[in-house]
Protein backbone atom coordinates (compact mmCIF):
# COMPACT_ATOMS: atom_id res chain seq x y z
CA UNK A 1 0.00 0.00 0.00
CA UNK A 2 2.88 2.23 1.17
CA UNK A 3 4.54 1.85 -2.48
CA UNK A 4 1.15 2.62 -4.20
CA UNK A 5 1.11 6.08 -2.28
CA UNK A 6 4.50 7.06 -2.43
CA UNK A 7 4.66 6.03 -6.26
CA UNK A 8 1.47 8.63 -6.47
CA UNK A 9 2.75 11.26 -4.85
CA UNK A 10 6.27 10.97 -6.60
CA UNK A 11 4.48 11.21 -10.26
CA UNK A 12 2.60 14.23 -10.12
CA UNK A 13 -0.26 14.17 -12.47
CA UNK A 14 -3.07 15.66 -13.49
CA UNK A 15 -6.17 13.09 -11.88
CA UNK A 16 -8.76 12.35 -9.59
CA UNK A 17 -6.66 10.19 -7.05
CA UNK A 18 -9.12 7.63 -4.08
CA UNK A 19 -6.99 5.69 -1.84
CA UNK A 20 -8.75 2.19 -0.54
CA UNK A 21 -11.63 2.65 -3.13
CA UNK A 22 -14.35 0.27 -2.78
CA UNK A 23 -15.08 -0.82 -6.32
CA UNK A 24 -18.51 -1.93 -5.60
CA UNK A 25 -19.32 1.99 -6.78
CA UNK A 26 -17.71 1.43 -9.94
CA UNK A 27 -19.39 -2.02 -11.33
CA UNK A 28 -22.27 -2.22 -12.91
CA UNK A 29 -22.77 -5.16 -10.06
CA UNK A 30 -22.20 -3.23 -7.73
CA UNK A 31 -20.06 -5.80 -5.75
CA UNK A 32 -16.33 -5.70 -5.49
CA UNK A 33 -14.10 -4.76 -2.66
CA UNK A 34 -11.47 -1.62 -2.80
CA UNK A 35 -8.90 -0.95 -4.62
CA UNK A 36 -5.32 0.18 -3.59
CA UNK A 37 -5.64 3.15 -5.25
CA UNK A 38 -8.04 4.34 -7.84
CA UNK A 39 -6.64 6.92 -10.81
CA UNK A 40 -8.98 9.28 -13.62
CA UNK A 41 -6.46 11.00 -15.11
CA UNK A 42 -7.83 14.10 -16.43
CA UNK A 43 -5.71 14.03 -19.86
CA UNK A 44 -4.35 11.86 -22.06
CA UNK A 45 -0.54 12.97 -21.12
CA UNK A 46 -1.36 12.00 -17.43
CA UNK A 47 -2.44 8.56 -18.37
CA UNK A 48 0.80 8.11 -19.98
CA UNK A 49 2.88 9.09 -16.98
CA UNK A 50 0.68 6.97 -14.69
CA UNK A 51 0.70 3.61 -16.96
CA UNK A 52 4.77 4.18 -18.08
CA UNK A 53 5.06 5.10 -14.03
CA UNK A 54 3.59 1.64 -12.77
CA UNK A 55 4.85 -0.57 -15.81
CA UNK A 56 8.95 0.54 -14.27
CA UNK A 57 8.26 0.27 -10.62
CA UNK A 58 6.14 -3.15 -11.33
CA UNK A 59 3.22 -1.55 -9.91
CA UNK A 60 0.05 -3.21 -11.03
CA UNK A 61 -2.48 -1.96 -13.02
CA UNK A 62 -6.05 -2.37 -13.85
CA UNK A 63 -7.94 -0.54 -16.59
CA UNK A 64 -11.41 0.29 -16.12
CA UNK A 65 -14.20 1.45 -18.22
CA UNK A 66 -17.51 1.78 -17.13
CA UNK A 67 -17.20 -1.18 -15.27
CA UNK A 68 -19.99 -2.98 -16.83
CA UNK A 69 -18.42 -6.14 -17.92
CA UNK A 70 -16.90 -7.31 -14.89
CA UNK A 71 -17.10 -9.02 -11.61
CA UNK A 72 -14.92 -7.62 -8.87
CA UNK A 73 -13.01 -9.80 -5.96
CA UNK A 74 -14.59 -9.08 -2.50
CA UNK A 75 -11.31 -8.56 -1.52
CA UNK A 76 -10.61 -5.83 -3.96
CA UNK A 77 -7.73 -4.93 -6.83
CA UNK A 78 -4.18 -5.27 -5.68
CA UNK A 79 -2.41 -2.14 -7.37
CA UNK A 80 -3.89 0.75 -9.39
CA UNK A 81 -7.09 0.78 -10.58
CA UNK A 82 -6.22 3.07 -14.10
CA UNK A 83 -10.22 4.92 -14.77
CA UNK A 84 -10.60 6.11 -18.13
CA UNK A 85 -13.78 8.03 -16.63
CA UNK A 86 -13.00 11.88 -17.27
CA UNK A 87 -11.70 10.94 -20.81
CA UNK A 88 -14.39 11.95 -22.61
CA UNK A 89 -13.89 14.24 -25.33
CA UNK A 90 -15.41 13.72 -28.73
CA UNK A 91 -14.68 15.29 -31.89
CA UNK A 92 -15.30 14.85 -35.94
CA UNK A 93 -12.62 13.14 -37.51
CA UNK A 94 -12.53 14.48 -41.58
CA UNK A 95 -14.01 12.86 -44.04
CA UNK A 96 -14.22 8.85 -44.26
CA UNK A 97 -14.70 5.89 -46.53
CA UNK A 98 -16.96 6.83 -49.50
CA UNK A 99 -19.58 9.29 -48.59
CA UNK A 100 -18.74 8.30 -44.61
CA UNK A 101 -18.10 10.48 -41.94
CA UNK A 102 -15.68 10.08 -39.14
CA UNK A 103 -15.92 10.63 -35.13
CA UNK A 104 -13.85 10.22 -32.68
CA UNK A 105 -14.34 9.40 -29.00
CA UNK A 106 -12.19 9.03 -26.09
CA UNK A 107 -12.03 6.00 -23.90
CA UNK A 108 -14.33 6.87 -21.58
CA UNK A 109 -16.80 8.88 -23.53
CA UNK A 110 -20.30 6.20 -22.12
CA UNK A 111 -21.42 4.55 -25.53
CA UNK A 112 -24.89 6.25 -25.23
CA UNK A 113 -23.33 9.54 -25.30
CA UNK A 114 -21.39 8.44 -28.33
CA UNK A 115 -24.75 7.28 -30.02
CA UNK A 116 -26.58 10.40 -29.16
CA UNK A 117 -23.53 12.74 -30.53
CA UNK A 118 -23.86 10.57 -33.42
CA UNK A 119 -27.71 11.35 -34.22
CA UNK A 120 -27.16 15.18 -33.38
CA UNK A 121 -24.65 14.95 -36.31
CA UNK A 122 -26.90 12.83 -38.64
CA UNK A 123 -24.43 10.26 -38.76
CA UNK A 124 -25.47 6.45 -39.11
CA UNK A 125 -24.40 2.71 -37.69
CA UNK A 126 -23.85 3.14 -34.12
CA UNK A 127 -27.61 3.35 -33.32
CA UNK A 128 -28.17 -0.57 -32.21
CA UNK A 129 -25.56 0.19 -29.08
CA UNK A 130 -27.94 2.84 -27.81
CA UNK A 131 -29.15 1.70 -24.06
CA UNK A 132 -25.55 0.04 -23.75
CA UNK A 133 -23.89 0.67 -20.72
CA UNK A 134 -20.42 1.12 -20.96
CA UNK A 135 -17.93 3.03 -22.03
CA UNK A 136 -15.80 3.02 -25.52
CA UNK A 137 -12.86 2.12 -24.26
CA UNK A 138 -14.59 -1.24 -22.46
CA UNK A 139 -16.47 -1.75 -25.76
CA UNK A 140 -13.64 -1.85 -28.02
CA UNK A 141 -11.49 -3.92 -25.72
CA UNK A 142 -15.15 -6.02 -25.62
CA UNK A 143 -16.11 -5.72 -29.32
CA UNK A 144 -19.24 -5.54 -28.24
CA UNK A 145 -21.94 -6.78 -30.06
CA UNK A 146 -25.87 -6.11 -30.48
CA UNK A 147 -28.56 -6.57 -32.14
CA UNK A 148 -26.28 -8.80 -35.02
CA UNK A 149 -24.01 -5.91 -35.04
CA UNK A 150 -20.37 -5.73 -33.59
CA UNK A 151 -18.37 -2.68 -33.25
CA UNK A 152 -15.56 -3.88 -34.85
CA UNK A 153 -17.40 -2.89 -37.78
CA UNK A 154 -17.66 0.42 -37.42
CA UNK A 155 -13.45 1.15 -36.38
CA UNK A 156 -11.23 2.50 -38.56
CA UNK A 157 -8.18 2.72 -35.83
CA UNK A 158 -7.36 2.94 -32.10
CA UNK A 159 -5.20 5.16 -30.37
CA UNK A 160 -3.73 3.58 -27.13
CA UNK A 161 -0.70 3.55 -25.10
CA UNK A 162 1.14 0.84 -25.65
CA UNK A 163 2.26 -1.90 -22.83
CA UNK A 164 5.86 0.04 -22.94
CA UNK A 165 4.33 3.63 -22.90
CA UNK A 166 4.26 4.44 -26.61
CA UNK A 167 1.18 6.03 -27.97
CA UNK A 168 0.15 4.06 -31.12
CA UNK A 169 -2.38 4.72 -33.89
CA UNK A 170 -3.66 1.14 -34.52
CA UNK A 171 -5.01 0.64 -37.93
CA UNK A 172 -8.02 -2.36 -37.91
CA UNK A 173 -7.04 -5.60 -39.10
CA UNK A 174 -9.48 -7.45 -39.13
CA UNK A 175 -8.59 -11.03 -38.87
CA UNK A 176 -7.48 -10.30 -34.97
CA UNK A 177 -11.42 -9.15 -34.28
CA UNK A 178 -14.29 -11.45 -34.40
CA UNK A 179 -16.99 -12.82 -31.76
CA UNK A 180 -16.41 -10.83 -28.33
CA UNK A 181 -12.60 -11.10 -29.53
CA UNK A 182 -10.15 -7.94 -30.54
CA UNK A 183 -6.47 -7.29 -29.98
CA UNK A 184 -6.76 -5.77 -26.74
CA UNK A 185 -7.47 -8.62 -24.83
CA UNK A 186 -4.54 -11.02 -23.55
CA UNK A 187 -2.67 -12.98 -25.84
CA UNK A 188 -3.60 -10.36 -28.53
CA UNK A 189 -1.13 -8.25 -30.27
CA UNK A 190 -2.35 -4.76 -28.41
CA UNK A 191 -2.69 -6.81 -24.84
CA UNK A 192 -1.50 -4.94 -22.19
CA UNK A 193 -2.30 -1.31 -24.06
CA UNK A 194 -4.45 1.07 -22.69
CA UNK A 195 -7.21 2.33 -24.99
CA UNK A 196 -7.30 6.63 -25.64
CA UNK A 197 -9.53 7.63 -28.44
CA UNK A 198 -11.23 4.97 -31.18
CA UNK A 199 -12.29 6.32 -34.80
CA UNK A 200 -15.17 5.22 -35.64
CA UNK A 201 -16.86 5.54 -39.74
CA UNK A 202 -20.31 6.77 -39.98
CA UNK A 203 -22.56 7.33 -42.75
CA UNK A 204 -24.98 10.85 -43.05
CA UNK A 205 -28.57 9.57 -41.95
CA UNK A 206 -31.49 10.63 -41.30
CA UNK A 207 -31.68 11.42 -37.76
CA UNK A 208 -35.74 10.89 -36.80
CA UNK A 209 -35.66 7.57 -38.52
CA UNK A 210 -31.98 7.18 -36.42
CA UNK A 211 -34.17 8.66 -33.12
CA UNK A 212 -36.64 6.19 -33.83
CA UNK A 213 -34.53 2.65 -33.95
CA UNK A 214 -31.96 4.31 -31.13
CA UNK A 215 -35.84 4.32 -28.95
CA UNK A 216 -36.53 0.76 -29.88
CA UNK A 217 -33.19 -0.62 -28.80
CA UNK A 218 -33.46 1.22 -25.18
CA UNK A 219 -37.31 -0.32 -25.19
CA UNK A 220 -36.24 -3.21 -26.00
CA UNK A 221 -33.62 -3.78 -23.27
CA UNK A 222 -36.38 -2.10 -20.91
CA UNK A 223 -39.05 -4.65 -21.81
CA UNK A 224 -36.19 -7.38 -21.22
CA UNK A 225 -35.44 -6.36 -17.90
CA UNK A 226 -31.71 -5.16 -18.35
CA UNK A 227 -31.57 -2.05 -16.25
CA UNK A 228 -34.76 -3.69 -13.41
CA UNK A 229 -31.72 -4.98 -11.21
CA UNK A 230 -27.61 -4.76 -11.23
CA UNK A 231 -26.12 -7.10 -13.49
CA UNK A 232 -23.25 -7.13 -15.95
CA UNK A 233 -25.73 -7.98 -19.20
CA UNK A 234 -25.22 -12.03 -20.34
CA UNK A 235 -22.68 -13.91 -17.67
CA UNK A 236 -21.59 -16.26 -20.74
CA UNK A 237 -20.62 -16.09 -24.92
CA UNK A 238 -23.07 -17.88 -26.72
CA UNK A 239 -21.50 -21.06 -28.50
CA UNK A 240 -22.93 -21.87 -31.96
CA UNK A 241 -22.27 -25.73 -31.59
CA UNK A 242 -24.79 -26.52 -28.84
CA UNK A 243 -26.92 -25.34 -31.48
CA UNK A 244 -29.21 -22.55 -29.31
CA UNK A 245 -28.33 -19.11 -27.30
CA UNK A 246 -26.57 -19.97 -23.56
CA UNK A 247 -29.73 -18.47 -22.29
CA UNK A 248 -32.12 -20.74 -23.66
CA UNK A 249 -29.50 -23.64 -22.48
CA UNK A 250 -29.72 -22.51 -18.78
CA UNK A 251 -33.71 -21.64 -19.25
CA UNK A 252 -33.65 -26.05 -20.16
CA UNK A 253 -31.49 -26.26 -16.90
CA UNK A 254 -34.71 -24.67 -14.87
CA UNK A 255 -32.21 -21.88 -13.96
CA UNK A 256 -34.46 -19.21 -13.81
CA UNK A 257 -34.83 -17.41 -9.82
CA UNK A 258 -32.06 -19.53 -9.00
CA UNK A 259 -30.30 -17.89 -5.69
CA UNK A 260 -27.11 -18.44 -3.97
CA UNK A 261 -27.18 -15.27 -0.92
CA UNK A 262 -28.06 -11.97 -3.15
CA UNK A 263 -26.85 -13.69 -6.21
CA UNK A 264 -29.69 -15.02 -8.52
CA UNK A 265 -30.29 -15.87 -12.33
CA UNK A 266 -32.43 -13.13 -12.97
CA UNK A 267 -36.13 -14.58 -13.54
CA UNK A 268 -36.38 -12.98 -16.69
CA UNK A 269 -33.38 -13.95 -18.87
CA UNK A 270 -31.31 -16.86 -18.04
CA UNK A 271 -28.16 -15.72 -18.66
CA UNK A 272 -28.26 -12.44 -16.97
CA UNK A 273 -27.26 -13.16 -13.49
CA UNK A 274 -28.61 -10.23 -10.75
CA UNK A 275 -27.27 -8.85 -7.70
CA UNK A 276 -30.78 -9.15 -5.92
CA UNK A 277 -29.46 -7.40 -2.71
CA UNK A 278 -26.33 -7.60 -0.97
CA UNK A 279 -24.79 -9.74 -3.20
CA UNK A 280 -20.89 -10.56 -2.60
CA UNK A 281 -18.33 -11.74 -5.31
CA UNK A 282 -18.25 -15.00 -4.26
CA UNK A 283 -22.27 -15.46 -4.40
CA UNK A 284 -21.98 -14.85 -7.56
CA UNK A 285 -18.89 -16.94 -8.66
CA UNK A 286 -20.86 -20.11 -6.60
CA UNK A 287 -23.80 -19.13 -9.06
CA UNK A 288 -21.23 -18.99 -12.07
CA UNK A 289 -19.56 -22.51 -10.98
CA UNK A 290 -23.07 -23.83 -10.32
CA UNK A 291 -24.69 -23.11 -13.67
CA UNK A 292 -21.24 -24.09 -15.49
CA UNK A 293 -21.46 -27.20 -13.43
CA UNK A 294 -24.71 -27.98 -14.27
CA UNK A 295 -24.67 -27.42 -18.11
CA UNK A 296 -21.77 -29.29 -18.15
CA UNK A 297 -23.51 -32.62 -16.57
CA UNK A 298 -26.57 -32.47 -18.91
CA UNK A 299 -25.14 -30.95 -22.19
CA UNK A 300 -21.31 -31.50 -21.97
CA UNK A 301 -21.66 -27.93 -22.64
CA UNK A 302 -18.63 -26.18 -21.33
CA UNK A 303 -19.60 -22.52 -20.86
CA UNK A 304 -17.10 -19.86 -21.61
CA UNK A 305 -17.41 -16.94 -19.21
CA UNK A 306 -18.09 -13.06 -21.19
CA UNK A 307 -18.22 -11.25 -17.53
CA UNK A 308 -14.23 -10.85 -16.69
CA UNK A 309 -12.97 -12.02 -13.08
CA UNK A 310 -11.15 -9.06 -11.42
CA UNK A 311 -8.94 -9.04 -8.54
CA UNK A 312 -8.86 -11.33 -5.41
CA UNK A 313 -11.61 -13.60 -4.10
C1 LIG B 1 -27.63 -4.30 -18.58
C2 LIG B 1 -26.44 -4.66 -19.43
C3 LIG B 1 -26.63 -4.98 -20.77
C4 LIG B 1 -25.53 -5.30 -21.58
N1 LIG B 1 -25.74 -5.59 -22.90
C5 LIG B 1 -24.69 -5.87 -23.70
C6 LIG B 1 -24.87 -6.14 -25.10
O1 LIG B 1 -25.97 -6.09 -25.64
N2 LIG B 1 -23.78 -6.42 -25.84
C7 LIG B 1 -22.52 -6.45 -25.31
O2 LIG B 1 -21.54 -6.70 -26.04
N3 LIG B 1 -22.32 -6.21 -23.98
C8 LIG B 1 -23.36 -5.91 -23.17
N4 LIG B 1 -23.16 -5.66 -21.84
C9 LIG B 1 -21.82 -5.74 -21.28
C10 LIG B 1 -21.08 -4.37 -21.32
O3 LIG B 1 -22.00 -3.33 -21.45
C11 LIG B 1 -20.10 -4.33 -22.47
O4 LIG B 1 -19.19 -5.40 -22.42
C12 LIG B 1 -19.30 -3.02 -22.48
O5 LIG B 1 -18.70 -2.90 -23.73
C13 LIG B 1 -18.27 -2.96 -21.37
O6 LIG B 1 -17.68 -1.69 -21.36
P1 LIG B 1 -17.09 -1.09 -20.00
O7 LIG B 1 -16.56 0.25 -20.31
O8 LIG B 1 -18.09 -1.16 -18.93
O9 LIG B 1 -15.89 -2.11 -19.72
P2 LIG B 1 -15.35 -2.60 -18.30
O10 LIG B 1 -16.33 -3.54 -17.69
O11 LIG B 1 -14.90 -1.45 -17.49
O12 LIG B 1 -14.06 -3.43 -18.78
C14 LIG B 1 -14.20 -4.56 -19.61
C15 LIG B 1 -12.80 -4.95 -20.08
O13 LIG B 1 -12.29 -3.89 -20.92
C16 LIG B 1 -11.04 -3.44 -20.43
N5 LIG B 1 -10.97 -1.99 -20.65
C17 LIG B 1 -11.87 -1.06 -20.27
N6 LIG B 1 -11.48 0.16 -20.68
C18 LIG B 1 -10.30 0.01 -21.30
C19 LIG B 1 -9.39 0.90 -21.94
N7 LIG B 1 -9.60 2.22 -22.03
N8 LIG B 1 -8.25 0.38 -22.49
C20 LIG B 1 -8.00 -0.96 -22.44
N9 LIG B 1 -8.82 -1.84 -21.84
C21 LIG B 1 -9.96 -1.36 -21.29
C22 LIG B 1 -11.03 -3.80 -18.94
O14 LIG B 1 -9.69 -3.93 -18.46
C23 LIG B 1 -11.79 -5.11 -18.94
O15 LIG B 1 -10.91 -6.17 -19.23
C24 LIG B 1 -24.24 -5.33 -21.02
C25 LIG B 1 -24.05 -4.97 -19.67
C26 LIG B 1 -25.14 -4.63 -18.89
C27 LIG B 1 -24.91 -4.24 -17.45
Amino acid sequence: MATVRDFLEKINIRAHIALSEPMAAHTSFAIGGPADALVRPRDPGSAAVLLAGARAEGIPLFLLGAGANILVGDRGIRGIVLDSFALRAVAPGGPGPGRGKVLVAEAGLPMDELCLEALARGLGGLESFAGMPGSVGGSVFMNARCYERELSELLLWVEALLADGRTERIAMRREEWGYKRSPFMPGGSCSGAFILRAAFGLEPADPPALACVMRGRRADREAKGHYRLPSAGSVFKNDRSLGRPTGKLLDELGLRGRRIGGAMVSPWHANIFVNAGGASAADMMALVELAMGEANRAFEARLENEVIFVGEF
